[in-house]
């Protein structure tokens, strides 16, 4: 299905799409294990689900695997891309494939930067120049692109940031999906300023529940502008373990989620982590699940 009609059939329903991302595996083993985790999940009825690029283009074929699998599976899949760590002809050969088998959802970005110092110069130096690229050649592709609520570590400044968003809208995106954020304050006024901008795609606020303290300190470096508002802080420092931490970190997401709902967002995204447990919580504590 196409981007669009997921958020066409949740306009006439009333029903707000949730989504799942998952990143590829390493191994055989891992990717059984993410497909036991995923039909658990399946049960939830996600509108889509998303499959990460890793850094520099580290995770191509697994990438494609996994995409191809859960398209498979009978799932509207969007498939991440990256201008980092690919030529154009590299980005032409993956876009051919997956229009060949029938997928047509890209999330296109610029990609985090390989650590390798030597990997070529990517083809395409913005996200934009990869969506105009894809729009060119695949008008009936679905395209989403990233926003930052707090901000891109390597904005020049807030106010061209939000014309850099929008050009990538008016090179073809049909809606944005957010980097994790753990105030919604952060999240309304991004969707406000990109209405002030003249962007009117769906906005899906991306979250991702904290599960352990470990993992919350490899979120605070994946999306380094993210602020741990102080009240959720002072919780999770007085957790006696891990299961605690869970506990506080799903309660919030919930109620994150509760007030985002109110606020009629377009959608819900859900950064999985390749886990079920906590996606199912937050179902039911929503009384969704
Ligand atoms: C939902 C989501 C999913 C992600 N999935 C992946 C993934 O699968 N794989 C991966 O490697 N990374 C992923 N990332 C991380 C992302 O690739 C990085 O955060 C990257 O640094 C920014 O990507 P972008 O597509 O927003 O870049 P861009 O839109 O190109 O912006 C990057 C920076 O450049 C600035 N900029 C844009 N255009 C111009 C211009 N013309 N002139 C000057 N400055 C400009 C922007 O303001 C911004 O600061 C994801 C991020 C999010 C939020």
């Amino acid at each position: 299905m196409h981007i669009n009609d997921v958020f066409e059939t949740a306009r006439q329903t009333g029903r707000t799409p949730f989504s799942f991302e998952f990143f590829p595996p390493k191994t055989e083993r891992g990717f059984e294990k993410l497909y036991q985790t995923i039909t658990q999940l399946m049960v939830l009825n996600p509108a889509y689900v998303s499959v990460t690029y890793g850094a520099g283009g580290s995770t191509r074929d697994n990438t494609h695997k996994l995409v191809t699998r859960l398209h498979q599976r009978g799932l509207t899949v969007v498939a991440h891309l990256t201008c980092e760590g690919s030529s154009e002809a590299e980005i032409a050969e993956i876009l051919a494939n997956y229009n060949a088998e029938g997928i047509r959802n890209i999330l296109a970005l610029k990609g985090d930067v390989p650590k390798d110092q030597h990997a070529p110069r990517p083809a395409f130096q913005f996200a934009a120049d990869l969506v105009a690229f894809i729009h060119a050649r695949y008008p009936a592709f679905g395209i989403g692109v990233a926003g930052f609520p707090e901000g891109h570590p390597d904005a020049r400044n807030r106010l061209t940031e939000m014309d850099h968003l929008k050009a990538k809208v008016d090179s073809g995106a049909n809606y944005i999906v957010t980097q994790l954020f753990f105030d919604n304050h952060d999240f309304l006024d991004f969707r406000e300023r990109c209405v002030l901008s003249g962007i009117d795609v769906p906005i899906i606020p991306g979250i991702m529940p904290i599960t352990t303290k470990s993992g919350m300190v490899r979120m605070a470096d994946l999306a380094a502008r993210c602020r741990f508002p102080a009240a959720l802080l002072r919780d999770i420092a007085n957790a006696p373990n891990d299961d605690e931490v869970a506990r506080i970190g799903i309660a919030w997401a919930t109620q994150q989620i509760r007030e985002l709902l109110d606020a009629q967002v377009a959608g819900v995204h859900l950064y999985t982590l390749n886990n079920s447990s906590a996606s199912l919580e937050i179902y039911r504590n929503l009384g969704m699940g």
